[in-house]
Order: C-alpha cells, then structure tokens, then sequence
C-alpha cells in the first residue's frame, strides 16, 4: 500500500517567540509546493500560539511535545489536551525517548496520555526505540514490540487511524549516527506486522510510521525509500528551514 509521507519536526527546547515565528515562517515560504507530503511542527508549548497564526492559512499542522493526562488541576507545569487545542494544535509527541530518559514516563504513562489525548481530539505521534545496548543484546524486536503493546494497551482499531508511530533508535537520536536503512526497515516491518496482529493487516496497511534519528537532507531519501517508512520525525534537521523544507521535498518526490 503506498501511504502519503508524514514529515514532523520536533523542535525539543529551541526558539523563543521571535526565533519561532521566523523559523516557521520560512517553513511556510519554502513549503508552497508541496501537495502529498503532510508537514506537522512541534514548538515548544510557549510558541504553539504564535506558530499556529504562522501557518493558519497553510496544510502545516501543529503538534505539542507533550500533555497530562488530566483536564486541569493543581499539576504544576503541566499541560492538558484542552490547552493545547486551544492554542491551535491538533496533534502531541508523546513518548519521546527523551521524556522516557529524563522524566521518568514509563510505557503505563504513555499509555494513559495517549487515551487521554485521543479521547479528546488530539492527534498521537507515539514514540518508541531501543537503546544502544538493548540493539547490542539483540532484544530491539522484543523492547519495541512491549513498548507497542504497552503504549496501545486498551486502544481500539478506531483510535489506531489517530495515531502514528515514530519509530526512533535511542543511539540515533541528536546523535549524528543514523539507523542504516536496512536496520530502520527492519524494525518497521516488525512494528507492521505486530500491528497487524493485533489489530488486522487493514489497519496495518494504514498506520504511518516515521523513522527518527538523525535524519537530515543527506539520509533522508534511502531511508525514506523503503517500503516501511513511511514519514520522518526530525529532531535537529527540522531547526533550520532549508534542510528542513529539503527533506520535505524528498519525501515528495518519492
Ligand atoms: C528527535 O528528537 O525525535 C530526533 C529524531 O532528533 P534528531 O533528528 O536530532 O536525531
């Protein structure tokens, strides 16, 4: 099945109001051509309103880094689904290594932010990867399938059409080493057929899975080649609009 590439750039901790406006404002400029390819930037919170009134008249869409699993309350620093459509977003990155890593989200946390967000409104791209030492022991099947399995847990084939997987190797990530595209296929078309075990070879066909890890305008063509991959997430490359908009044209092309 030939699926329409996803390309979405998370911005991680960059760009305060100004930097942000410009930066998506030449996304806009650079991307007036591109007709298949869905474009999804992911500001921080602080920038998503200004972002959103960069790209209203565009196909951009906007996407958080993040979100709480509760509609409001005395959760200090947190973000609800609620406010993050309301500064104009209708999608959330939820699982990012780097929140497994360093705030402790664990595949239950997961789990109950991507309910939460699909029941109200919002858009998923769930992350998952191994580390180094988990490919190195030879169990990236095994940890992957579990973080699926632990991340989708309870989730109908309904809520399955709101979700795209990021498939991110945590040794790749901001790294510069990236998955070869041999290795990124592989594990994509493990993550496809579990899919389609648990949910049929119809939503399977369906479902966008990216590749993350240093992609950038060099890699992005081989490794968005492949039968299996179907989109990039892109950490670094997605900071500045030229390479950017570059590996949204090579996804375009494809
Ligand atoms: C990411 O943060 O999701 C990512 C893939 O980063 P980078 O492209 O910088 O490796």
């Amino acid at each position: 099945m030939k699926r329409n590439k996803v390309i979405a750039g998370n911005w991680k901790m960059y760009k305060t109001n100004s930097e942000a406006i410009q930066l998506a404002n030449q996304i806009r400029i650079k991307t007036t051509d591109i007709k298949r390819t869905q474009m999804i930037l992911c500001p921080p919170f602080t920038v998503l309103s200004v972002v959103s009134d960069v790209i209203k008249e565009s196909p951009i869409s906007l996407g958080a880094q993040n979100m709480y699993w509760e509609k409001e309350g005395a959760f200090t620093g947190e973000i609800s689904a609620g406010m993050i459509k309301s500064a104009g977003a209708n999608y959330v990155i939820l699982g990012h290594s780097e929140r497994r890593q360093y705030y402790g989200e664990t595949d239950e946390t997961v789990n109950k932010k991507v309910k939460y967000a699909l029941d109200n409104g919002l858009k998923t791209i769930v992350c998952v990867g191994e580390s180094l030492e988990q490919r190195e022991s030879n169990i990236t099947k095994k940890v992957v399938q579990k973080q699926i399995r632990g991340a989708f847990a309870d989730l109908t084939v309904e809520d399955l059409s709101h979700i795209i997987v990021a498939y991110e190797p945590i040794w790749a990530i901001g790294t510069g080493k990236t998955a070869s595209p041999e290795q990124a296929q592989e594990v994509h078309y493990e993550i496809r057929m579990l899919i389609s075990e648990m949910y049929g070879e119809q939503a399977a066909g369906k479902i966008v899975i990216q590749y993350g890890g240093s992609v950038k305008p060099e890699n992005a063509e081989t490794l968005l080649s492949q039968p299996d991959i179907d989109g990039a997430l892109v950490g670094g490359a997605c900071l500045v609009a030229e390479s950017f908009s570059s590996i949204i044209h090579t996804a375009e092309k494809l």
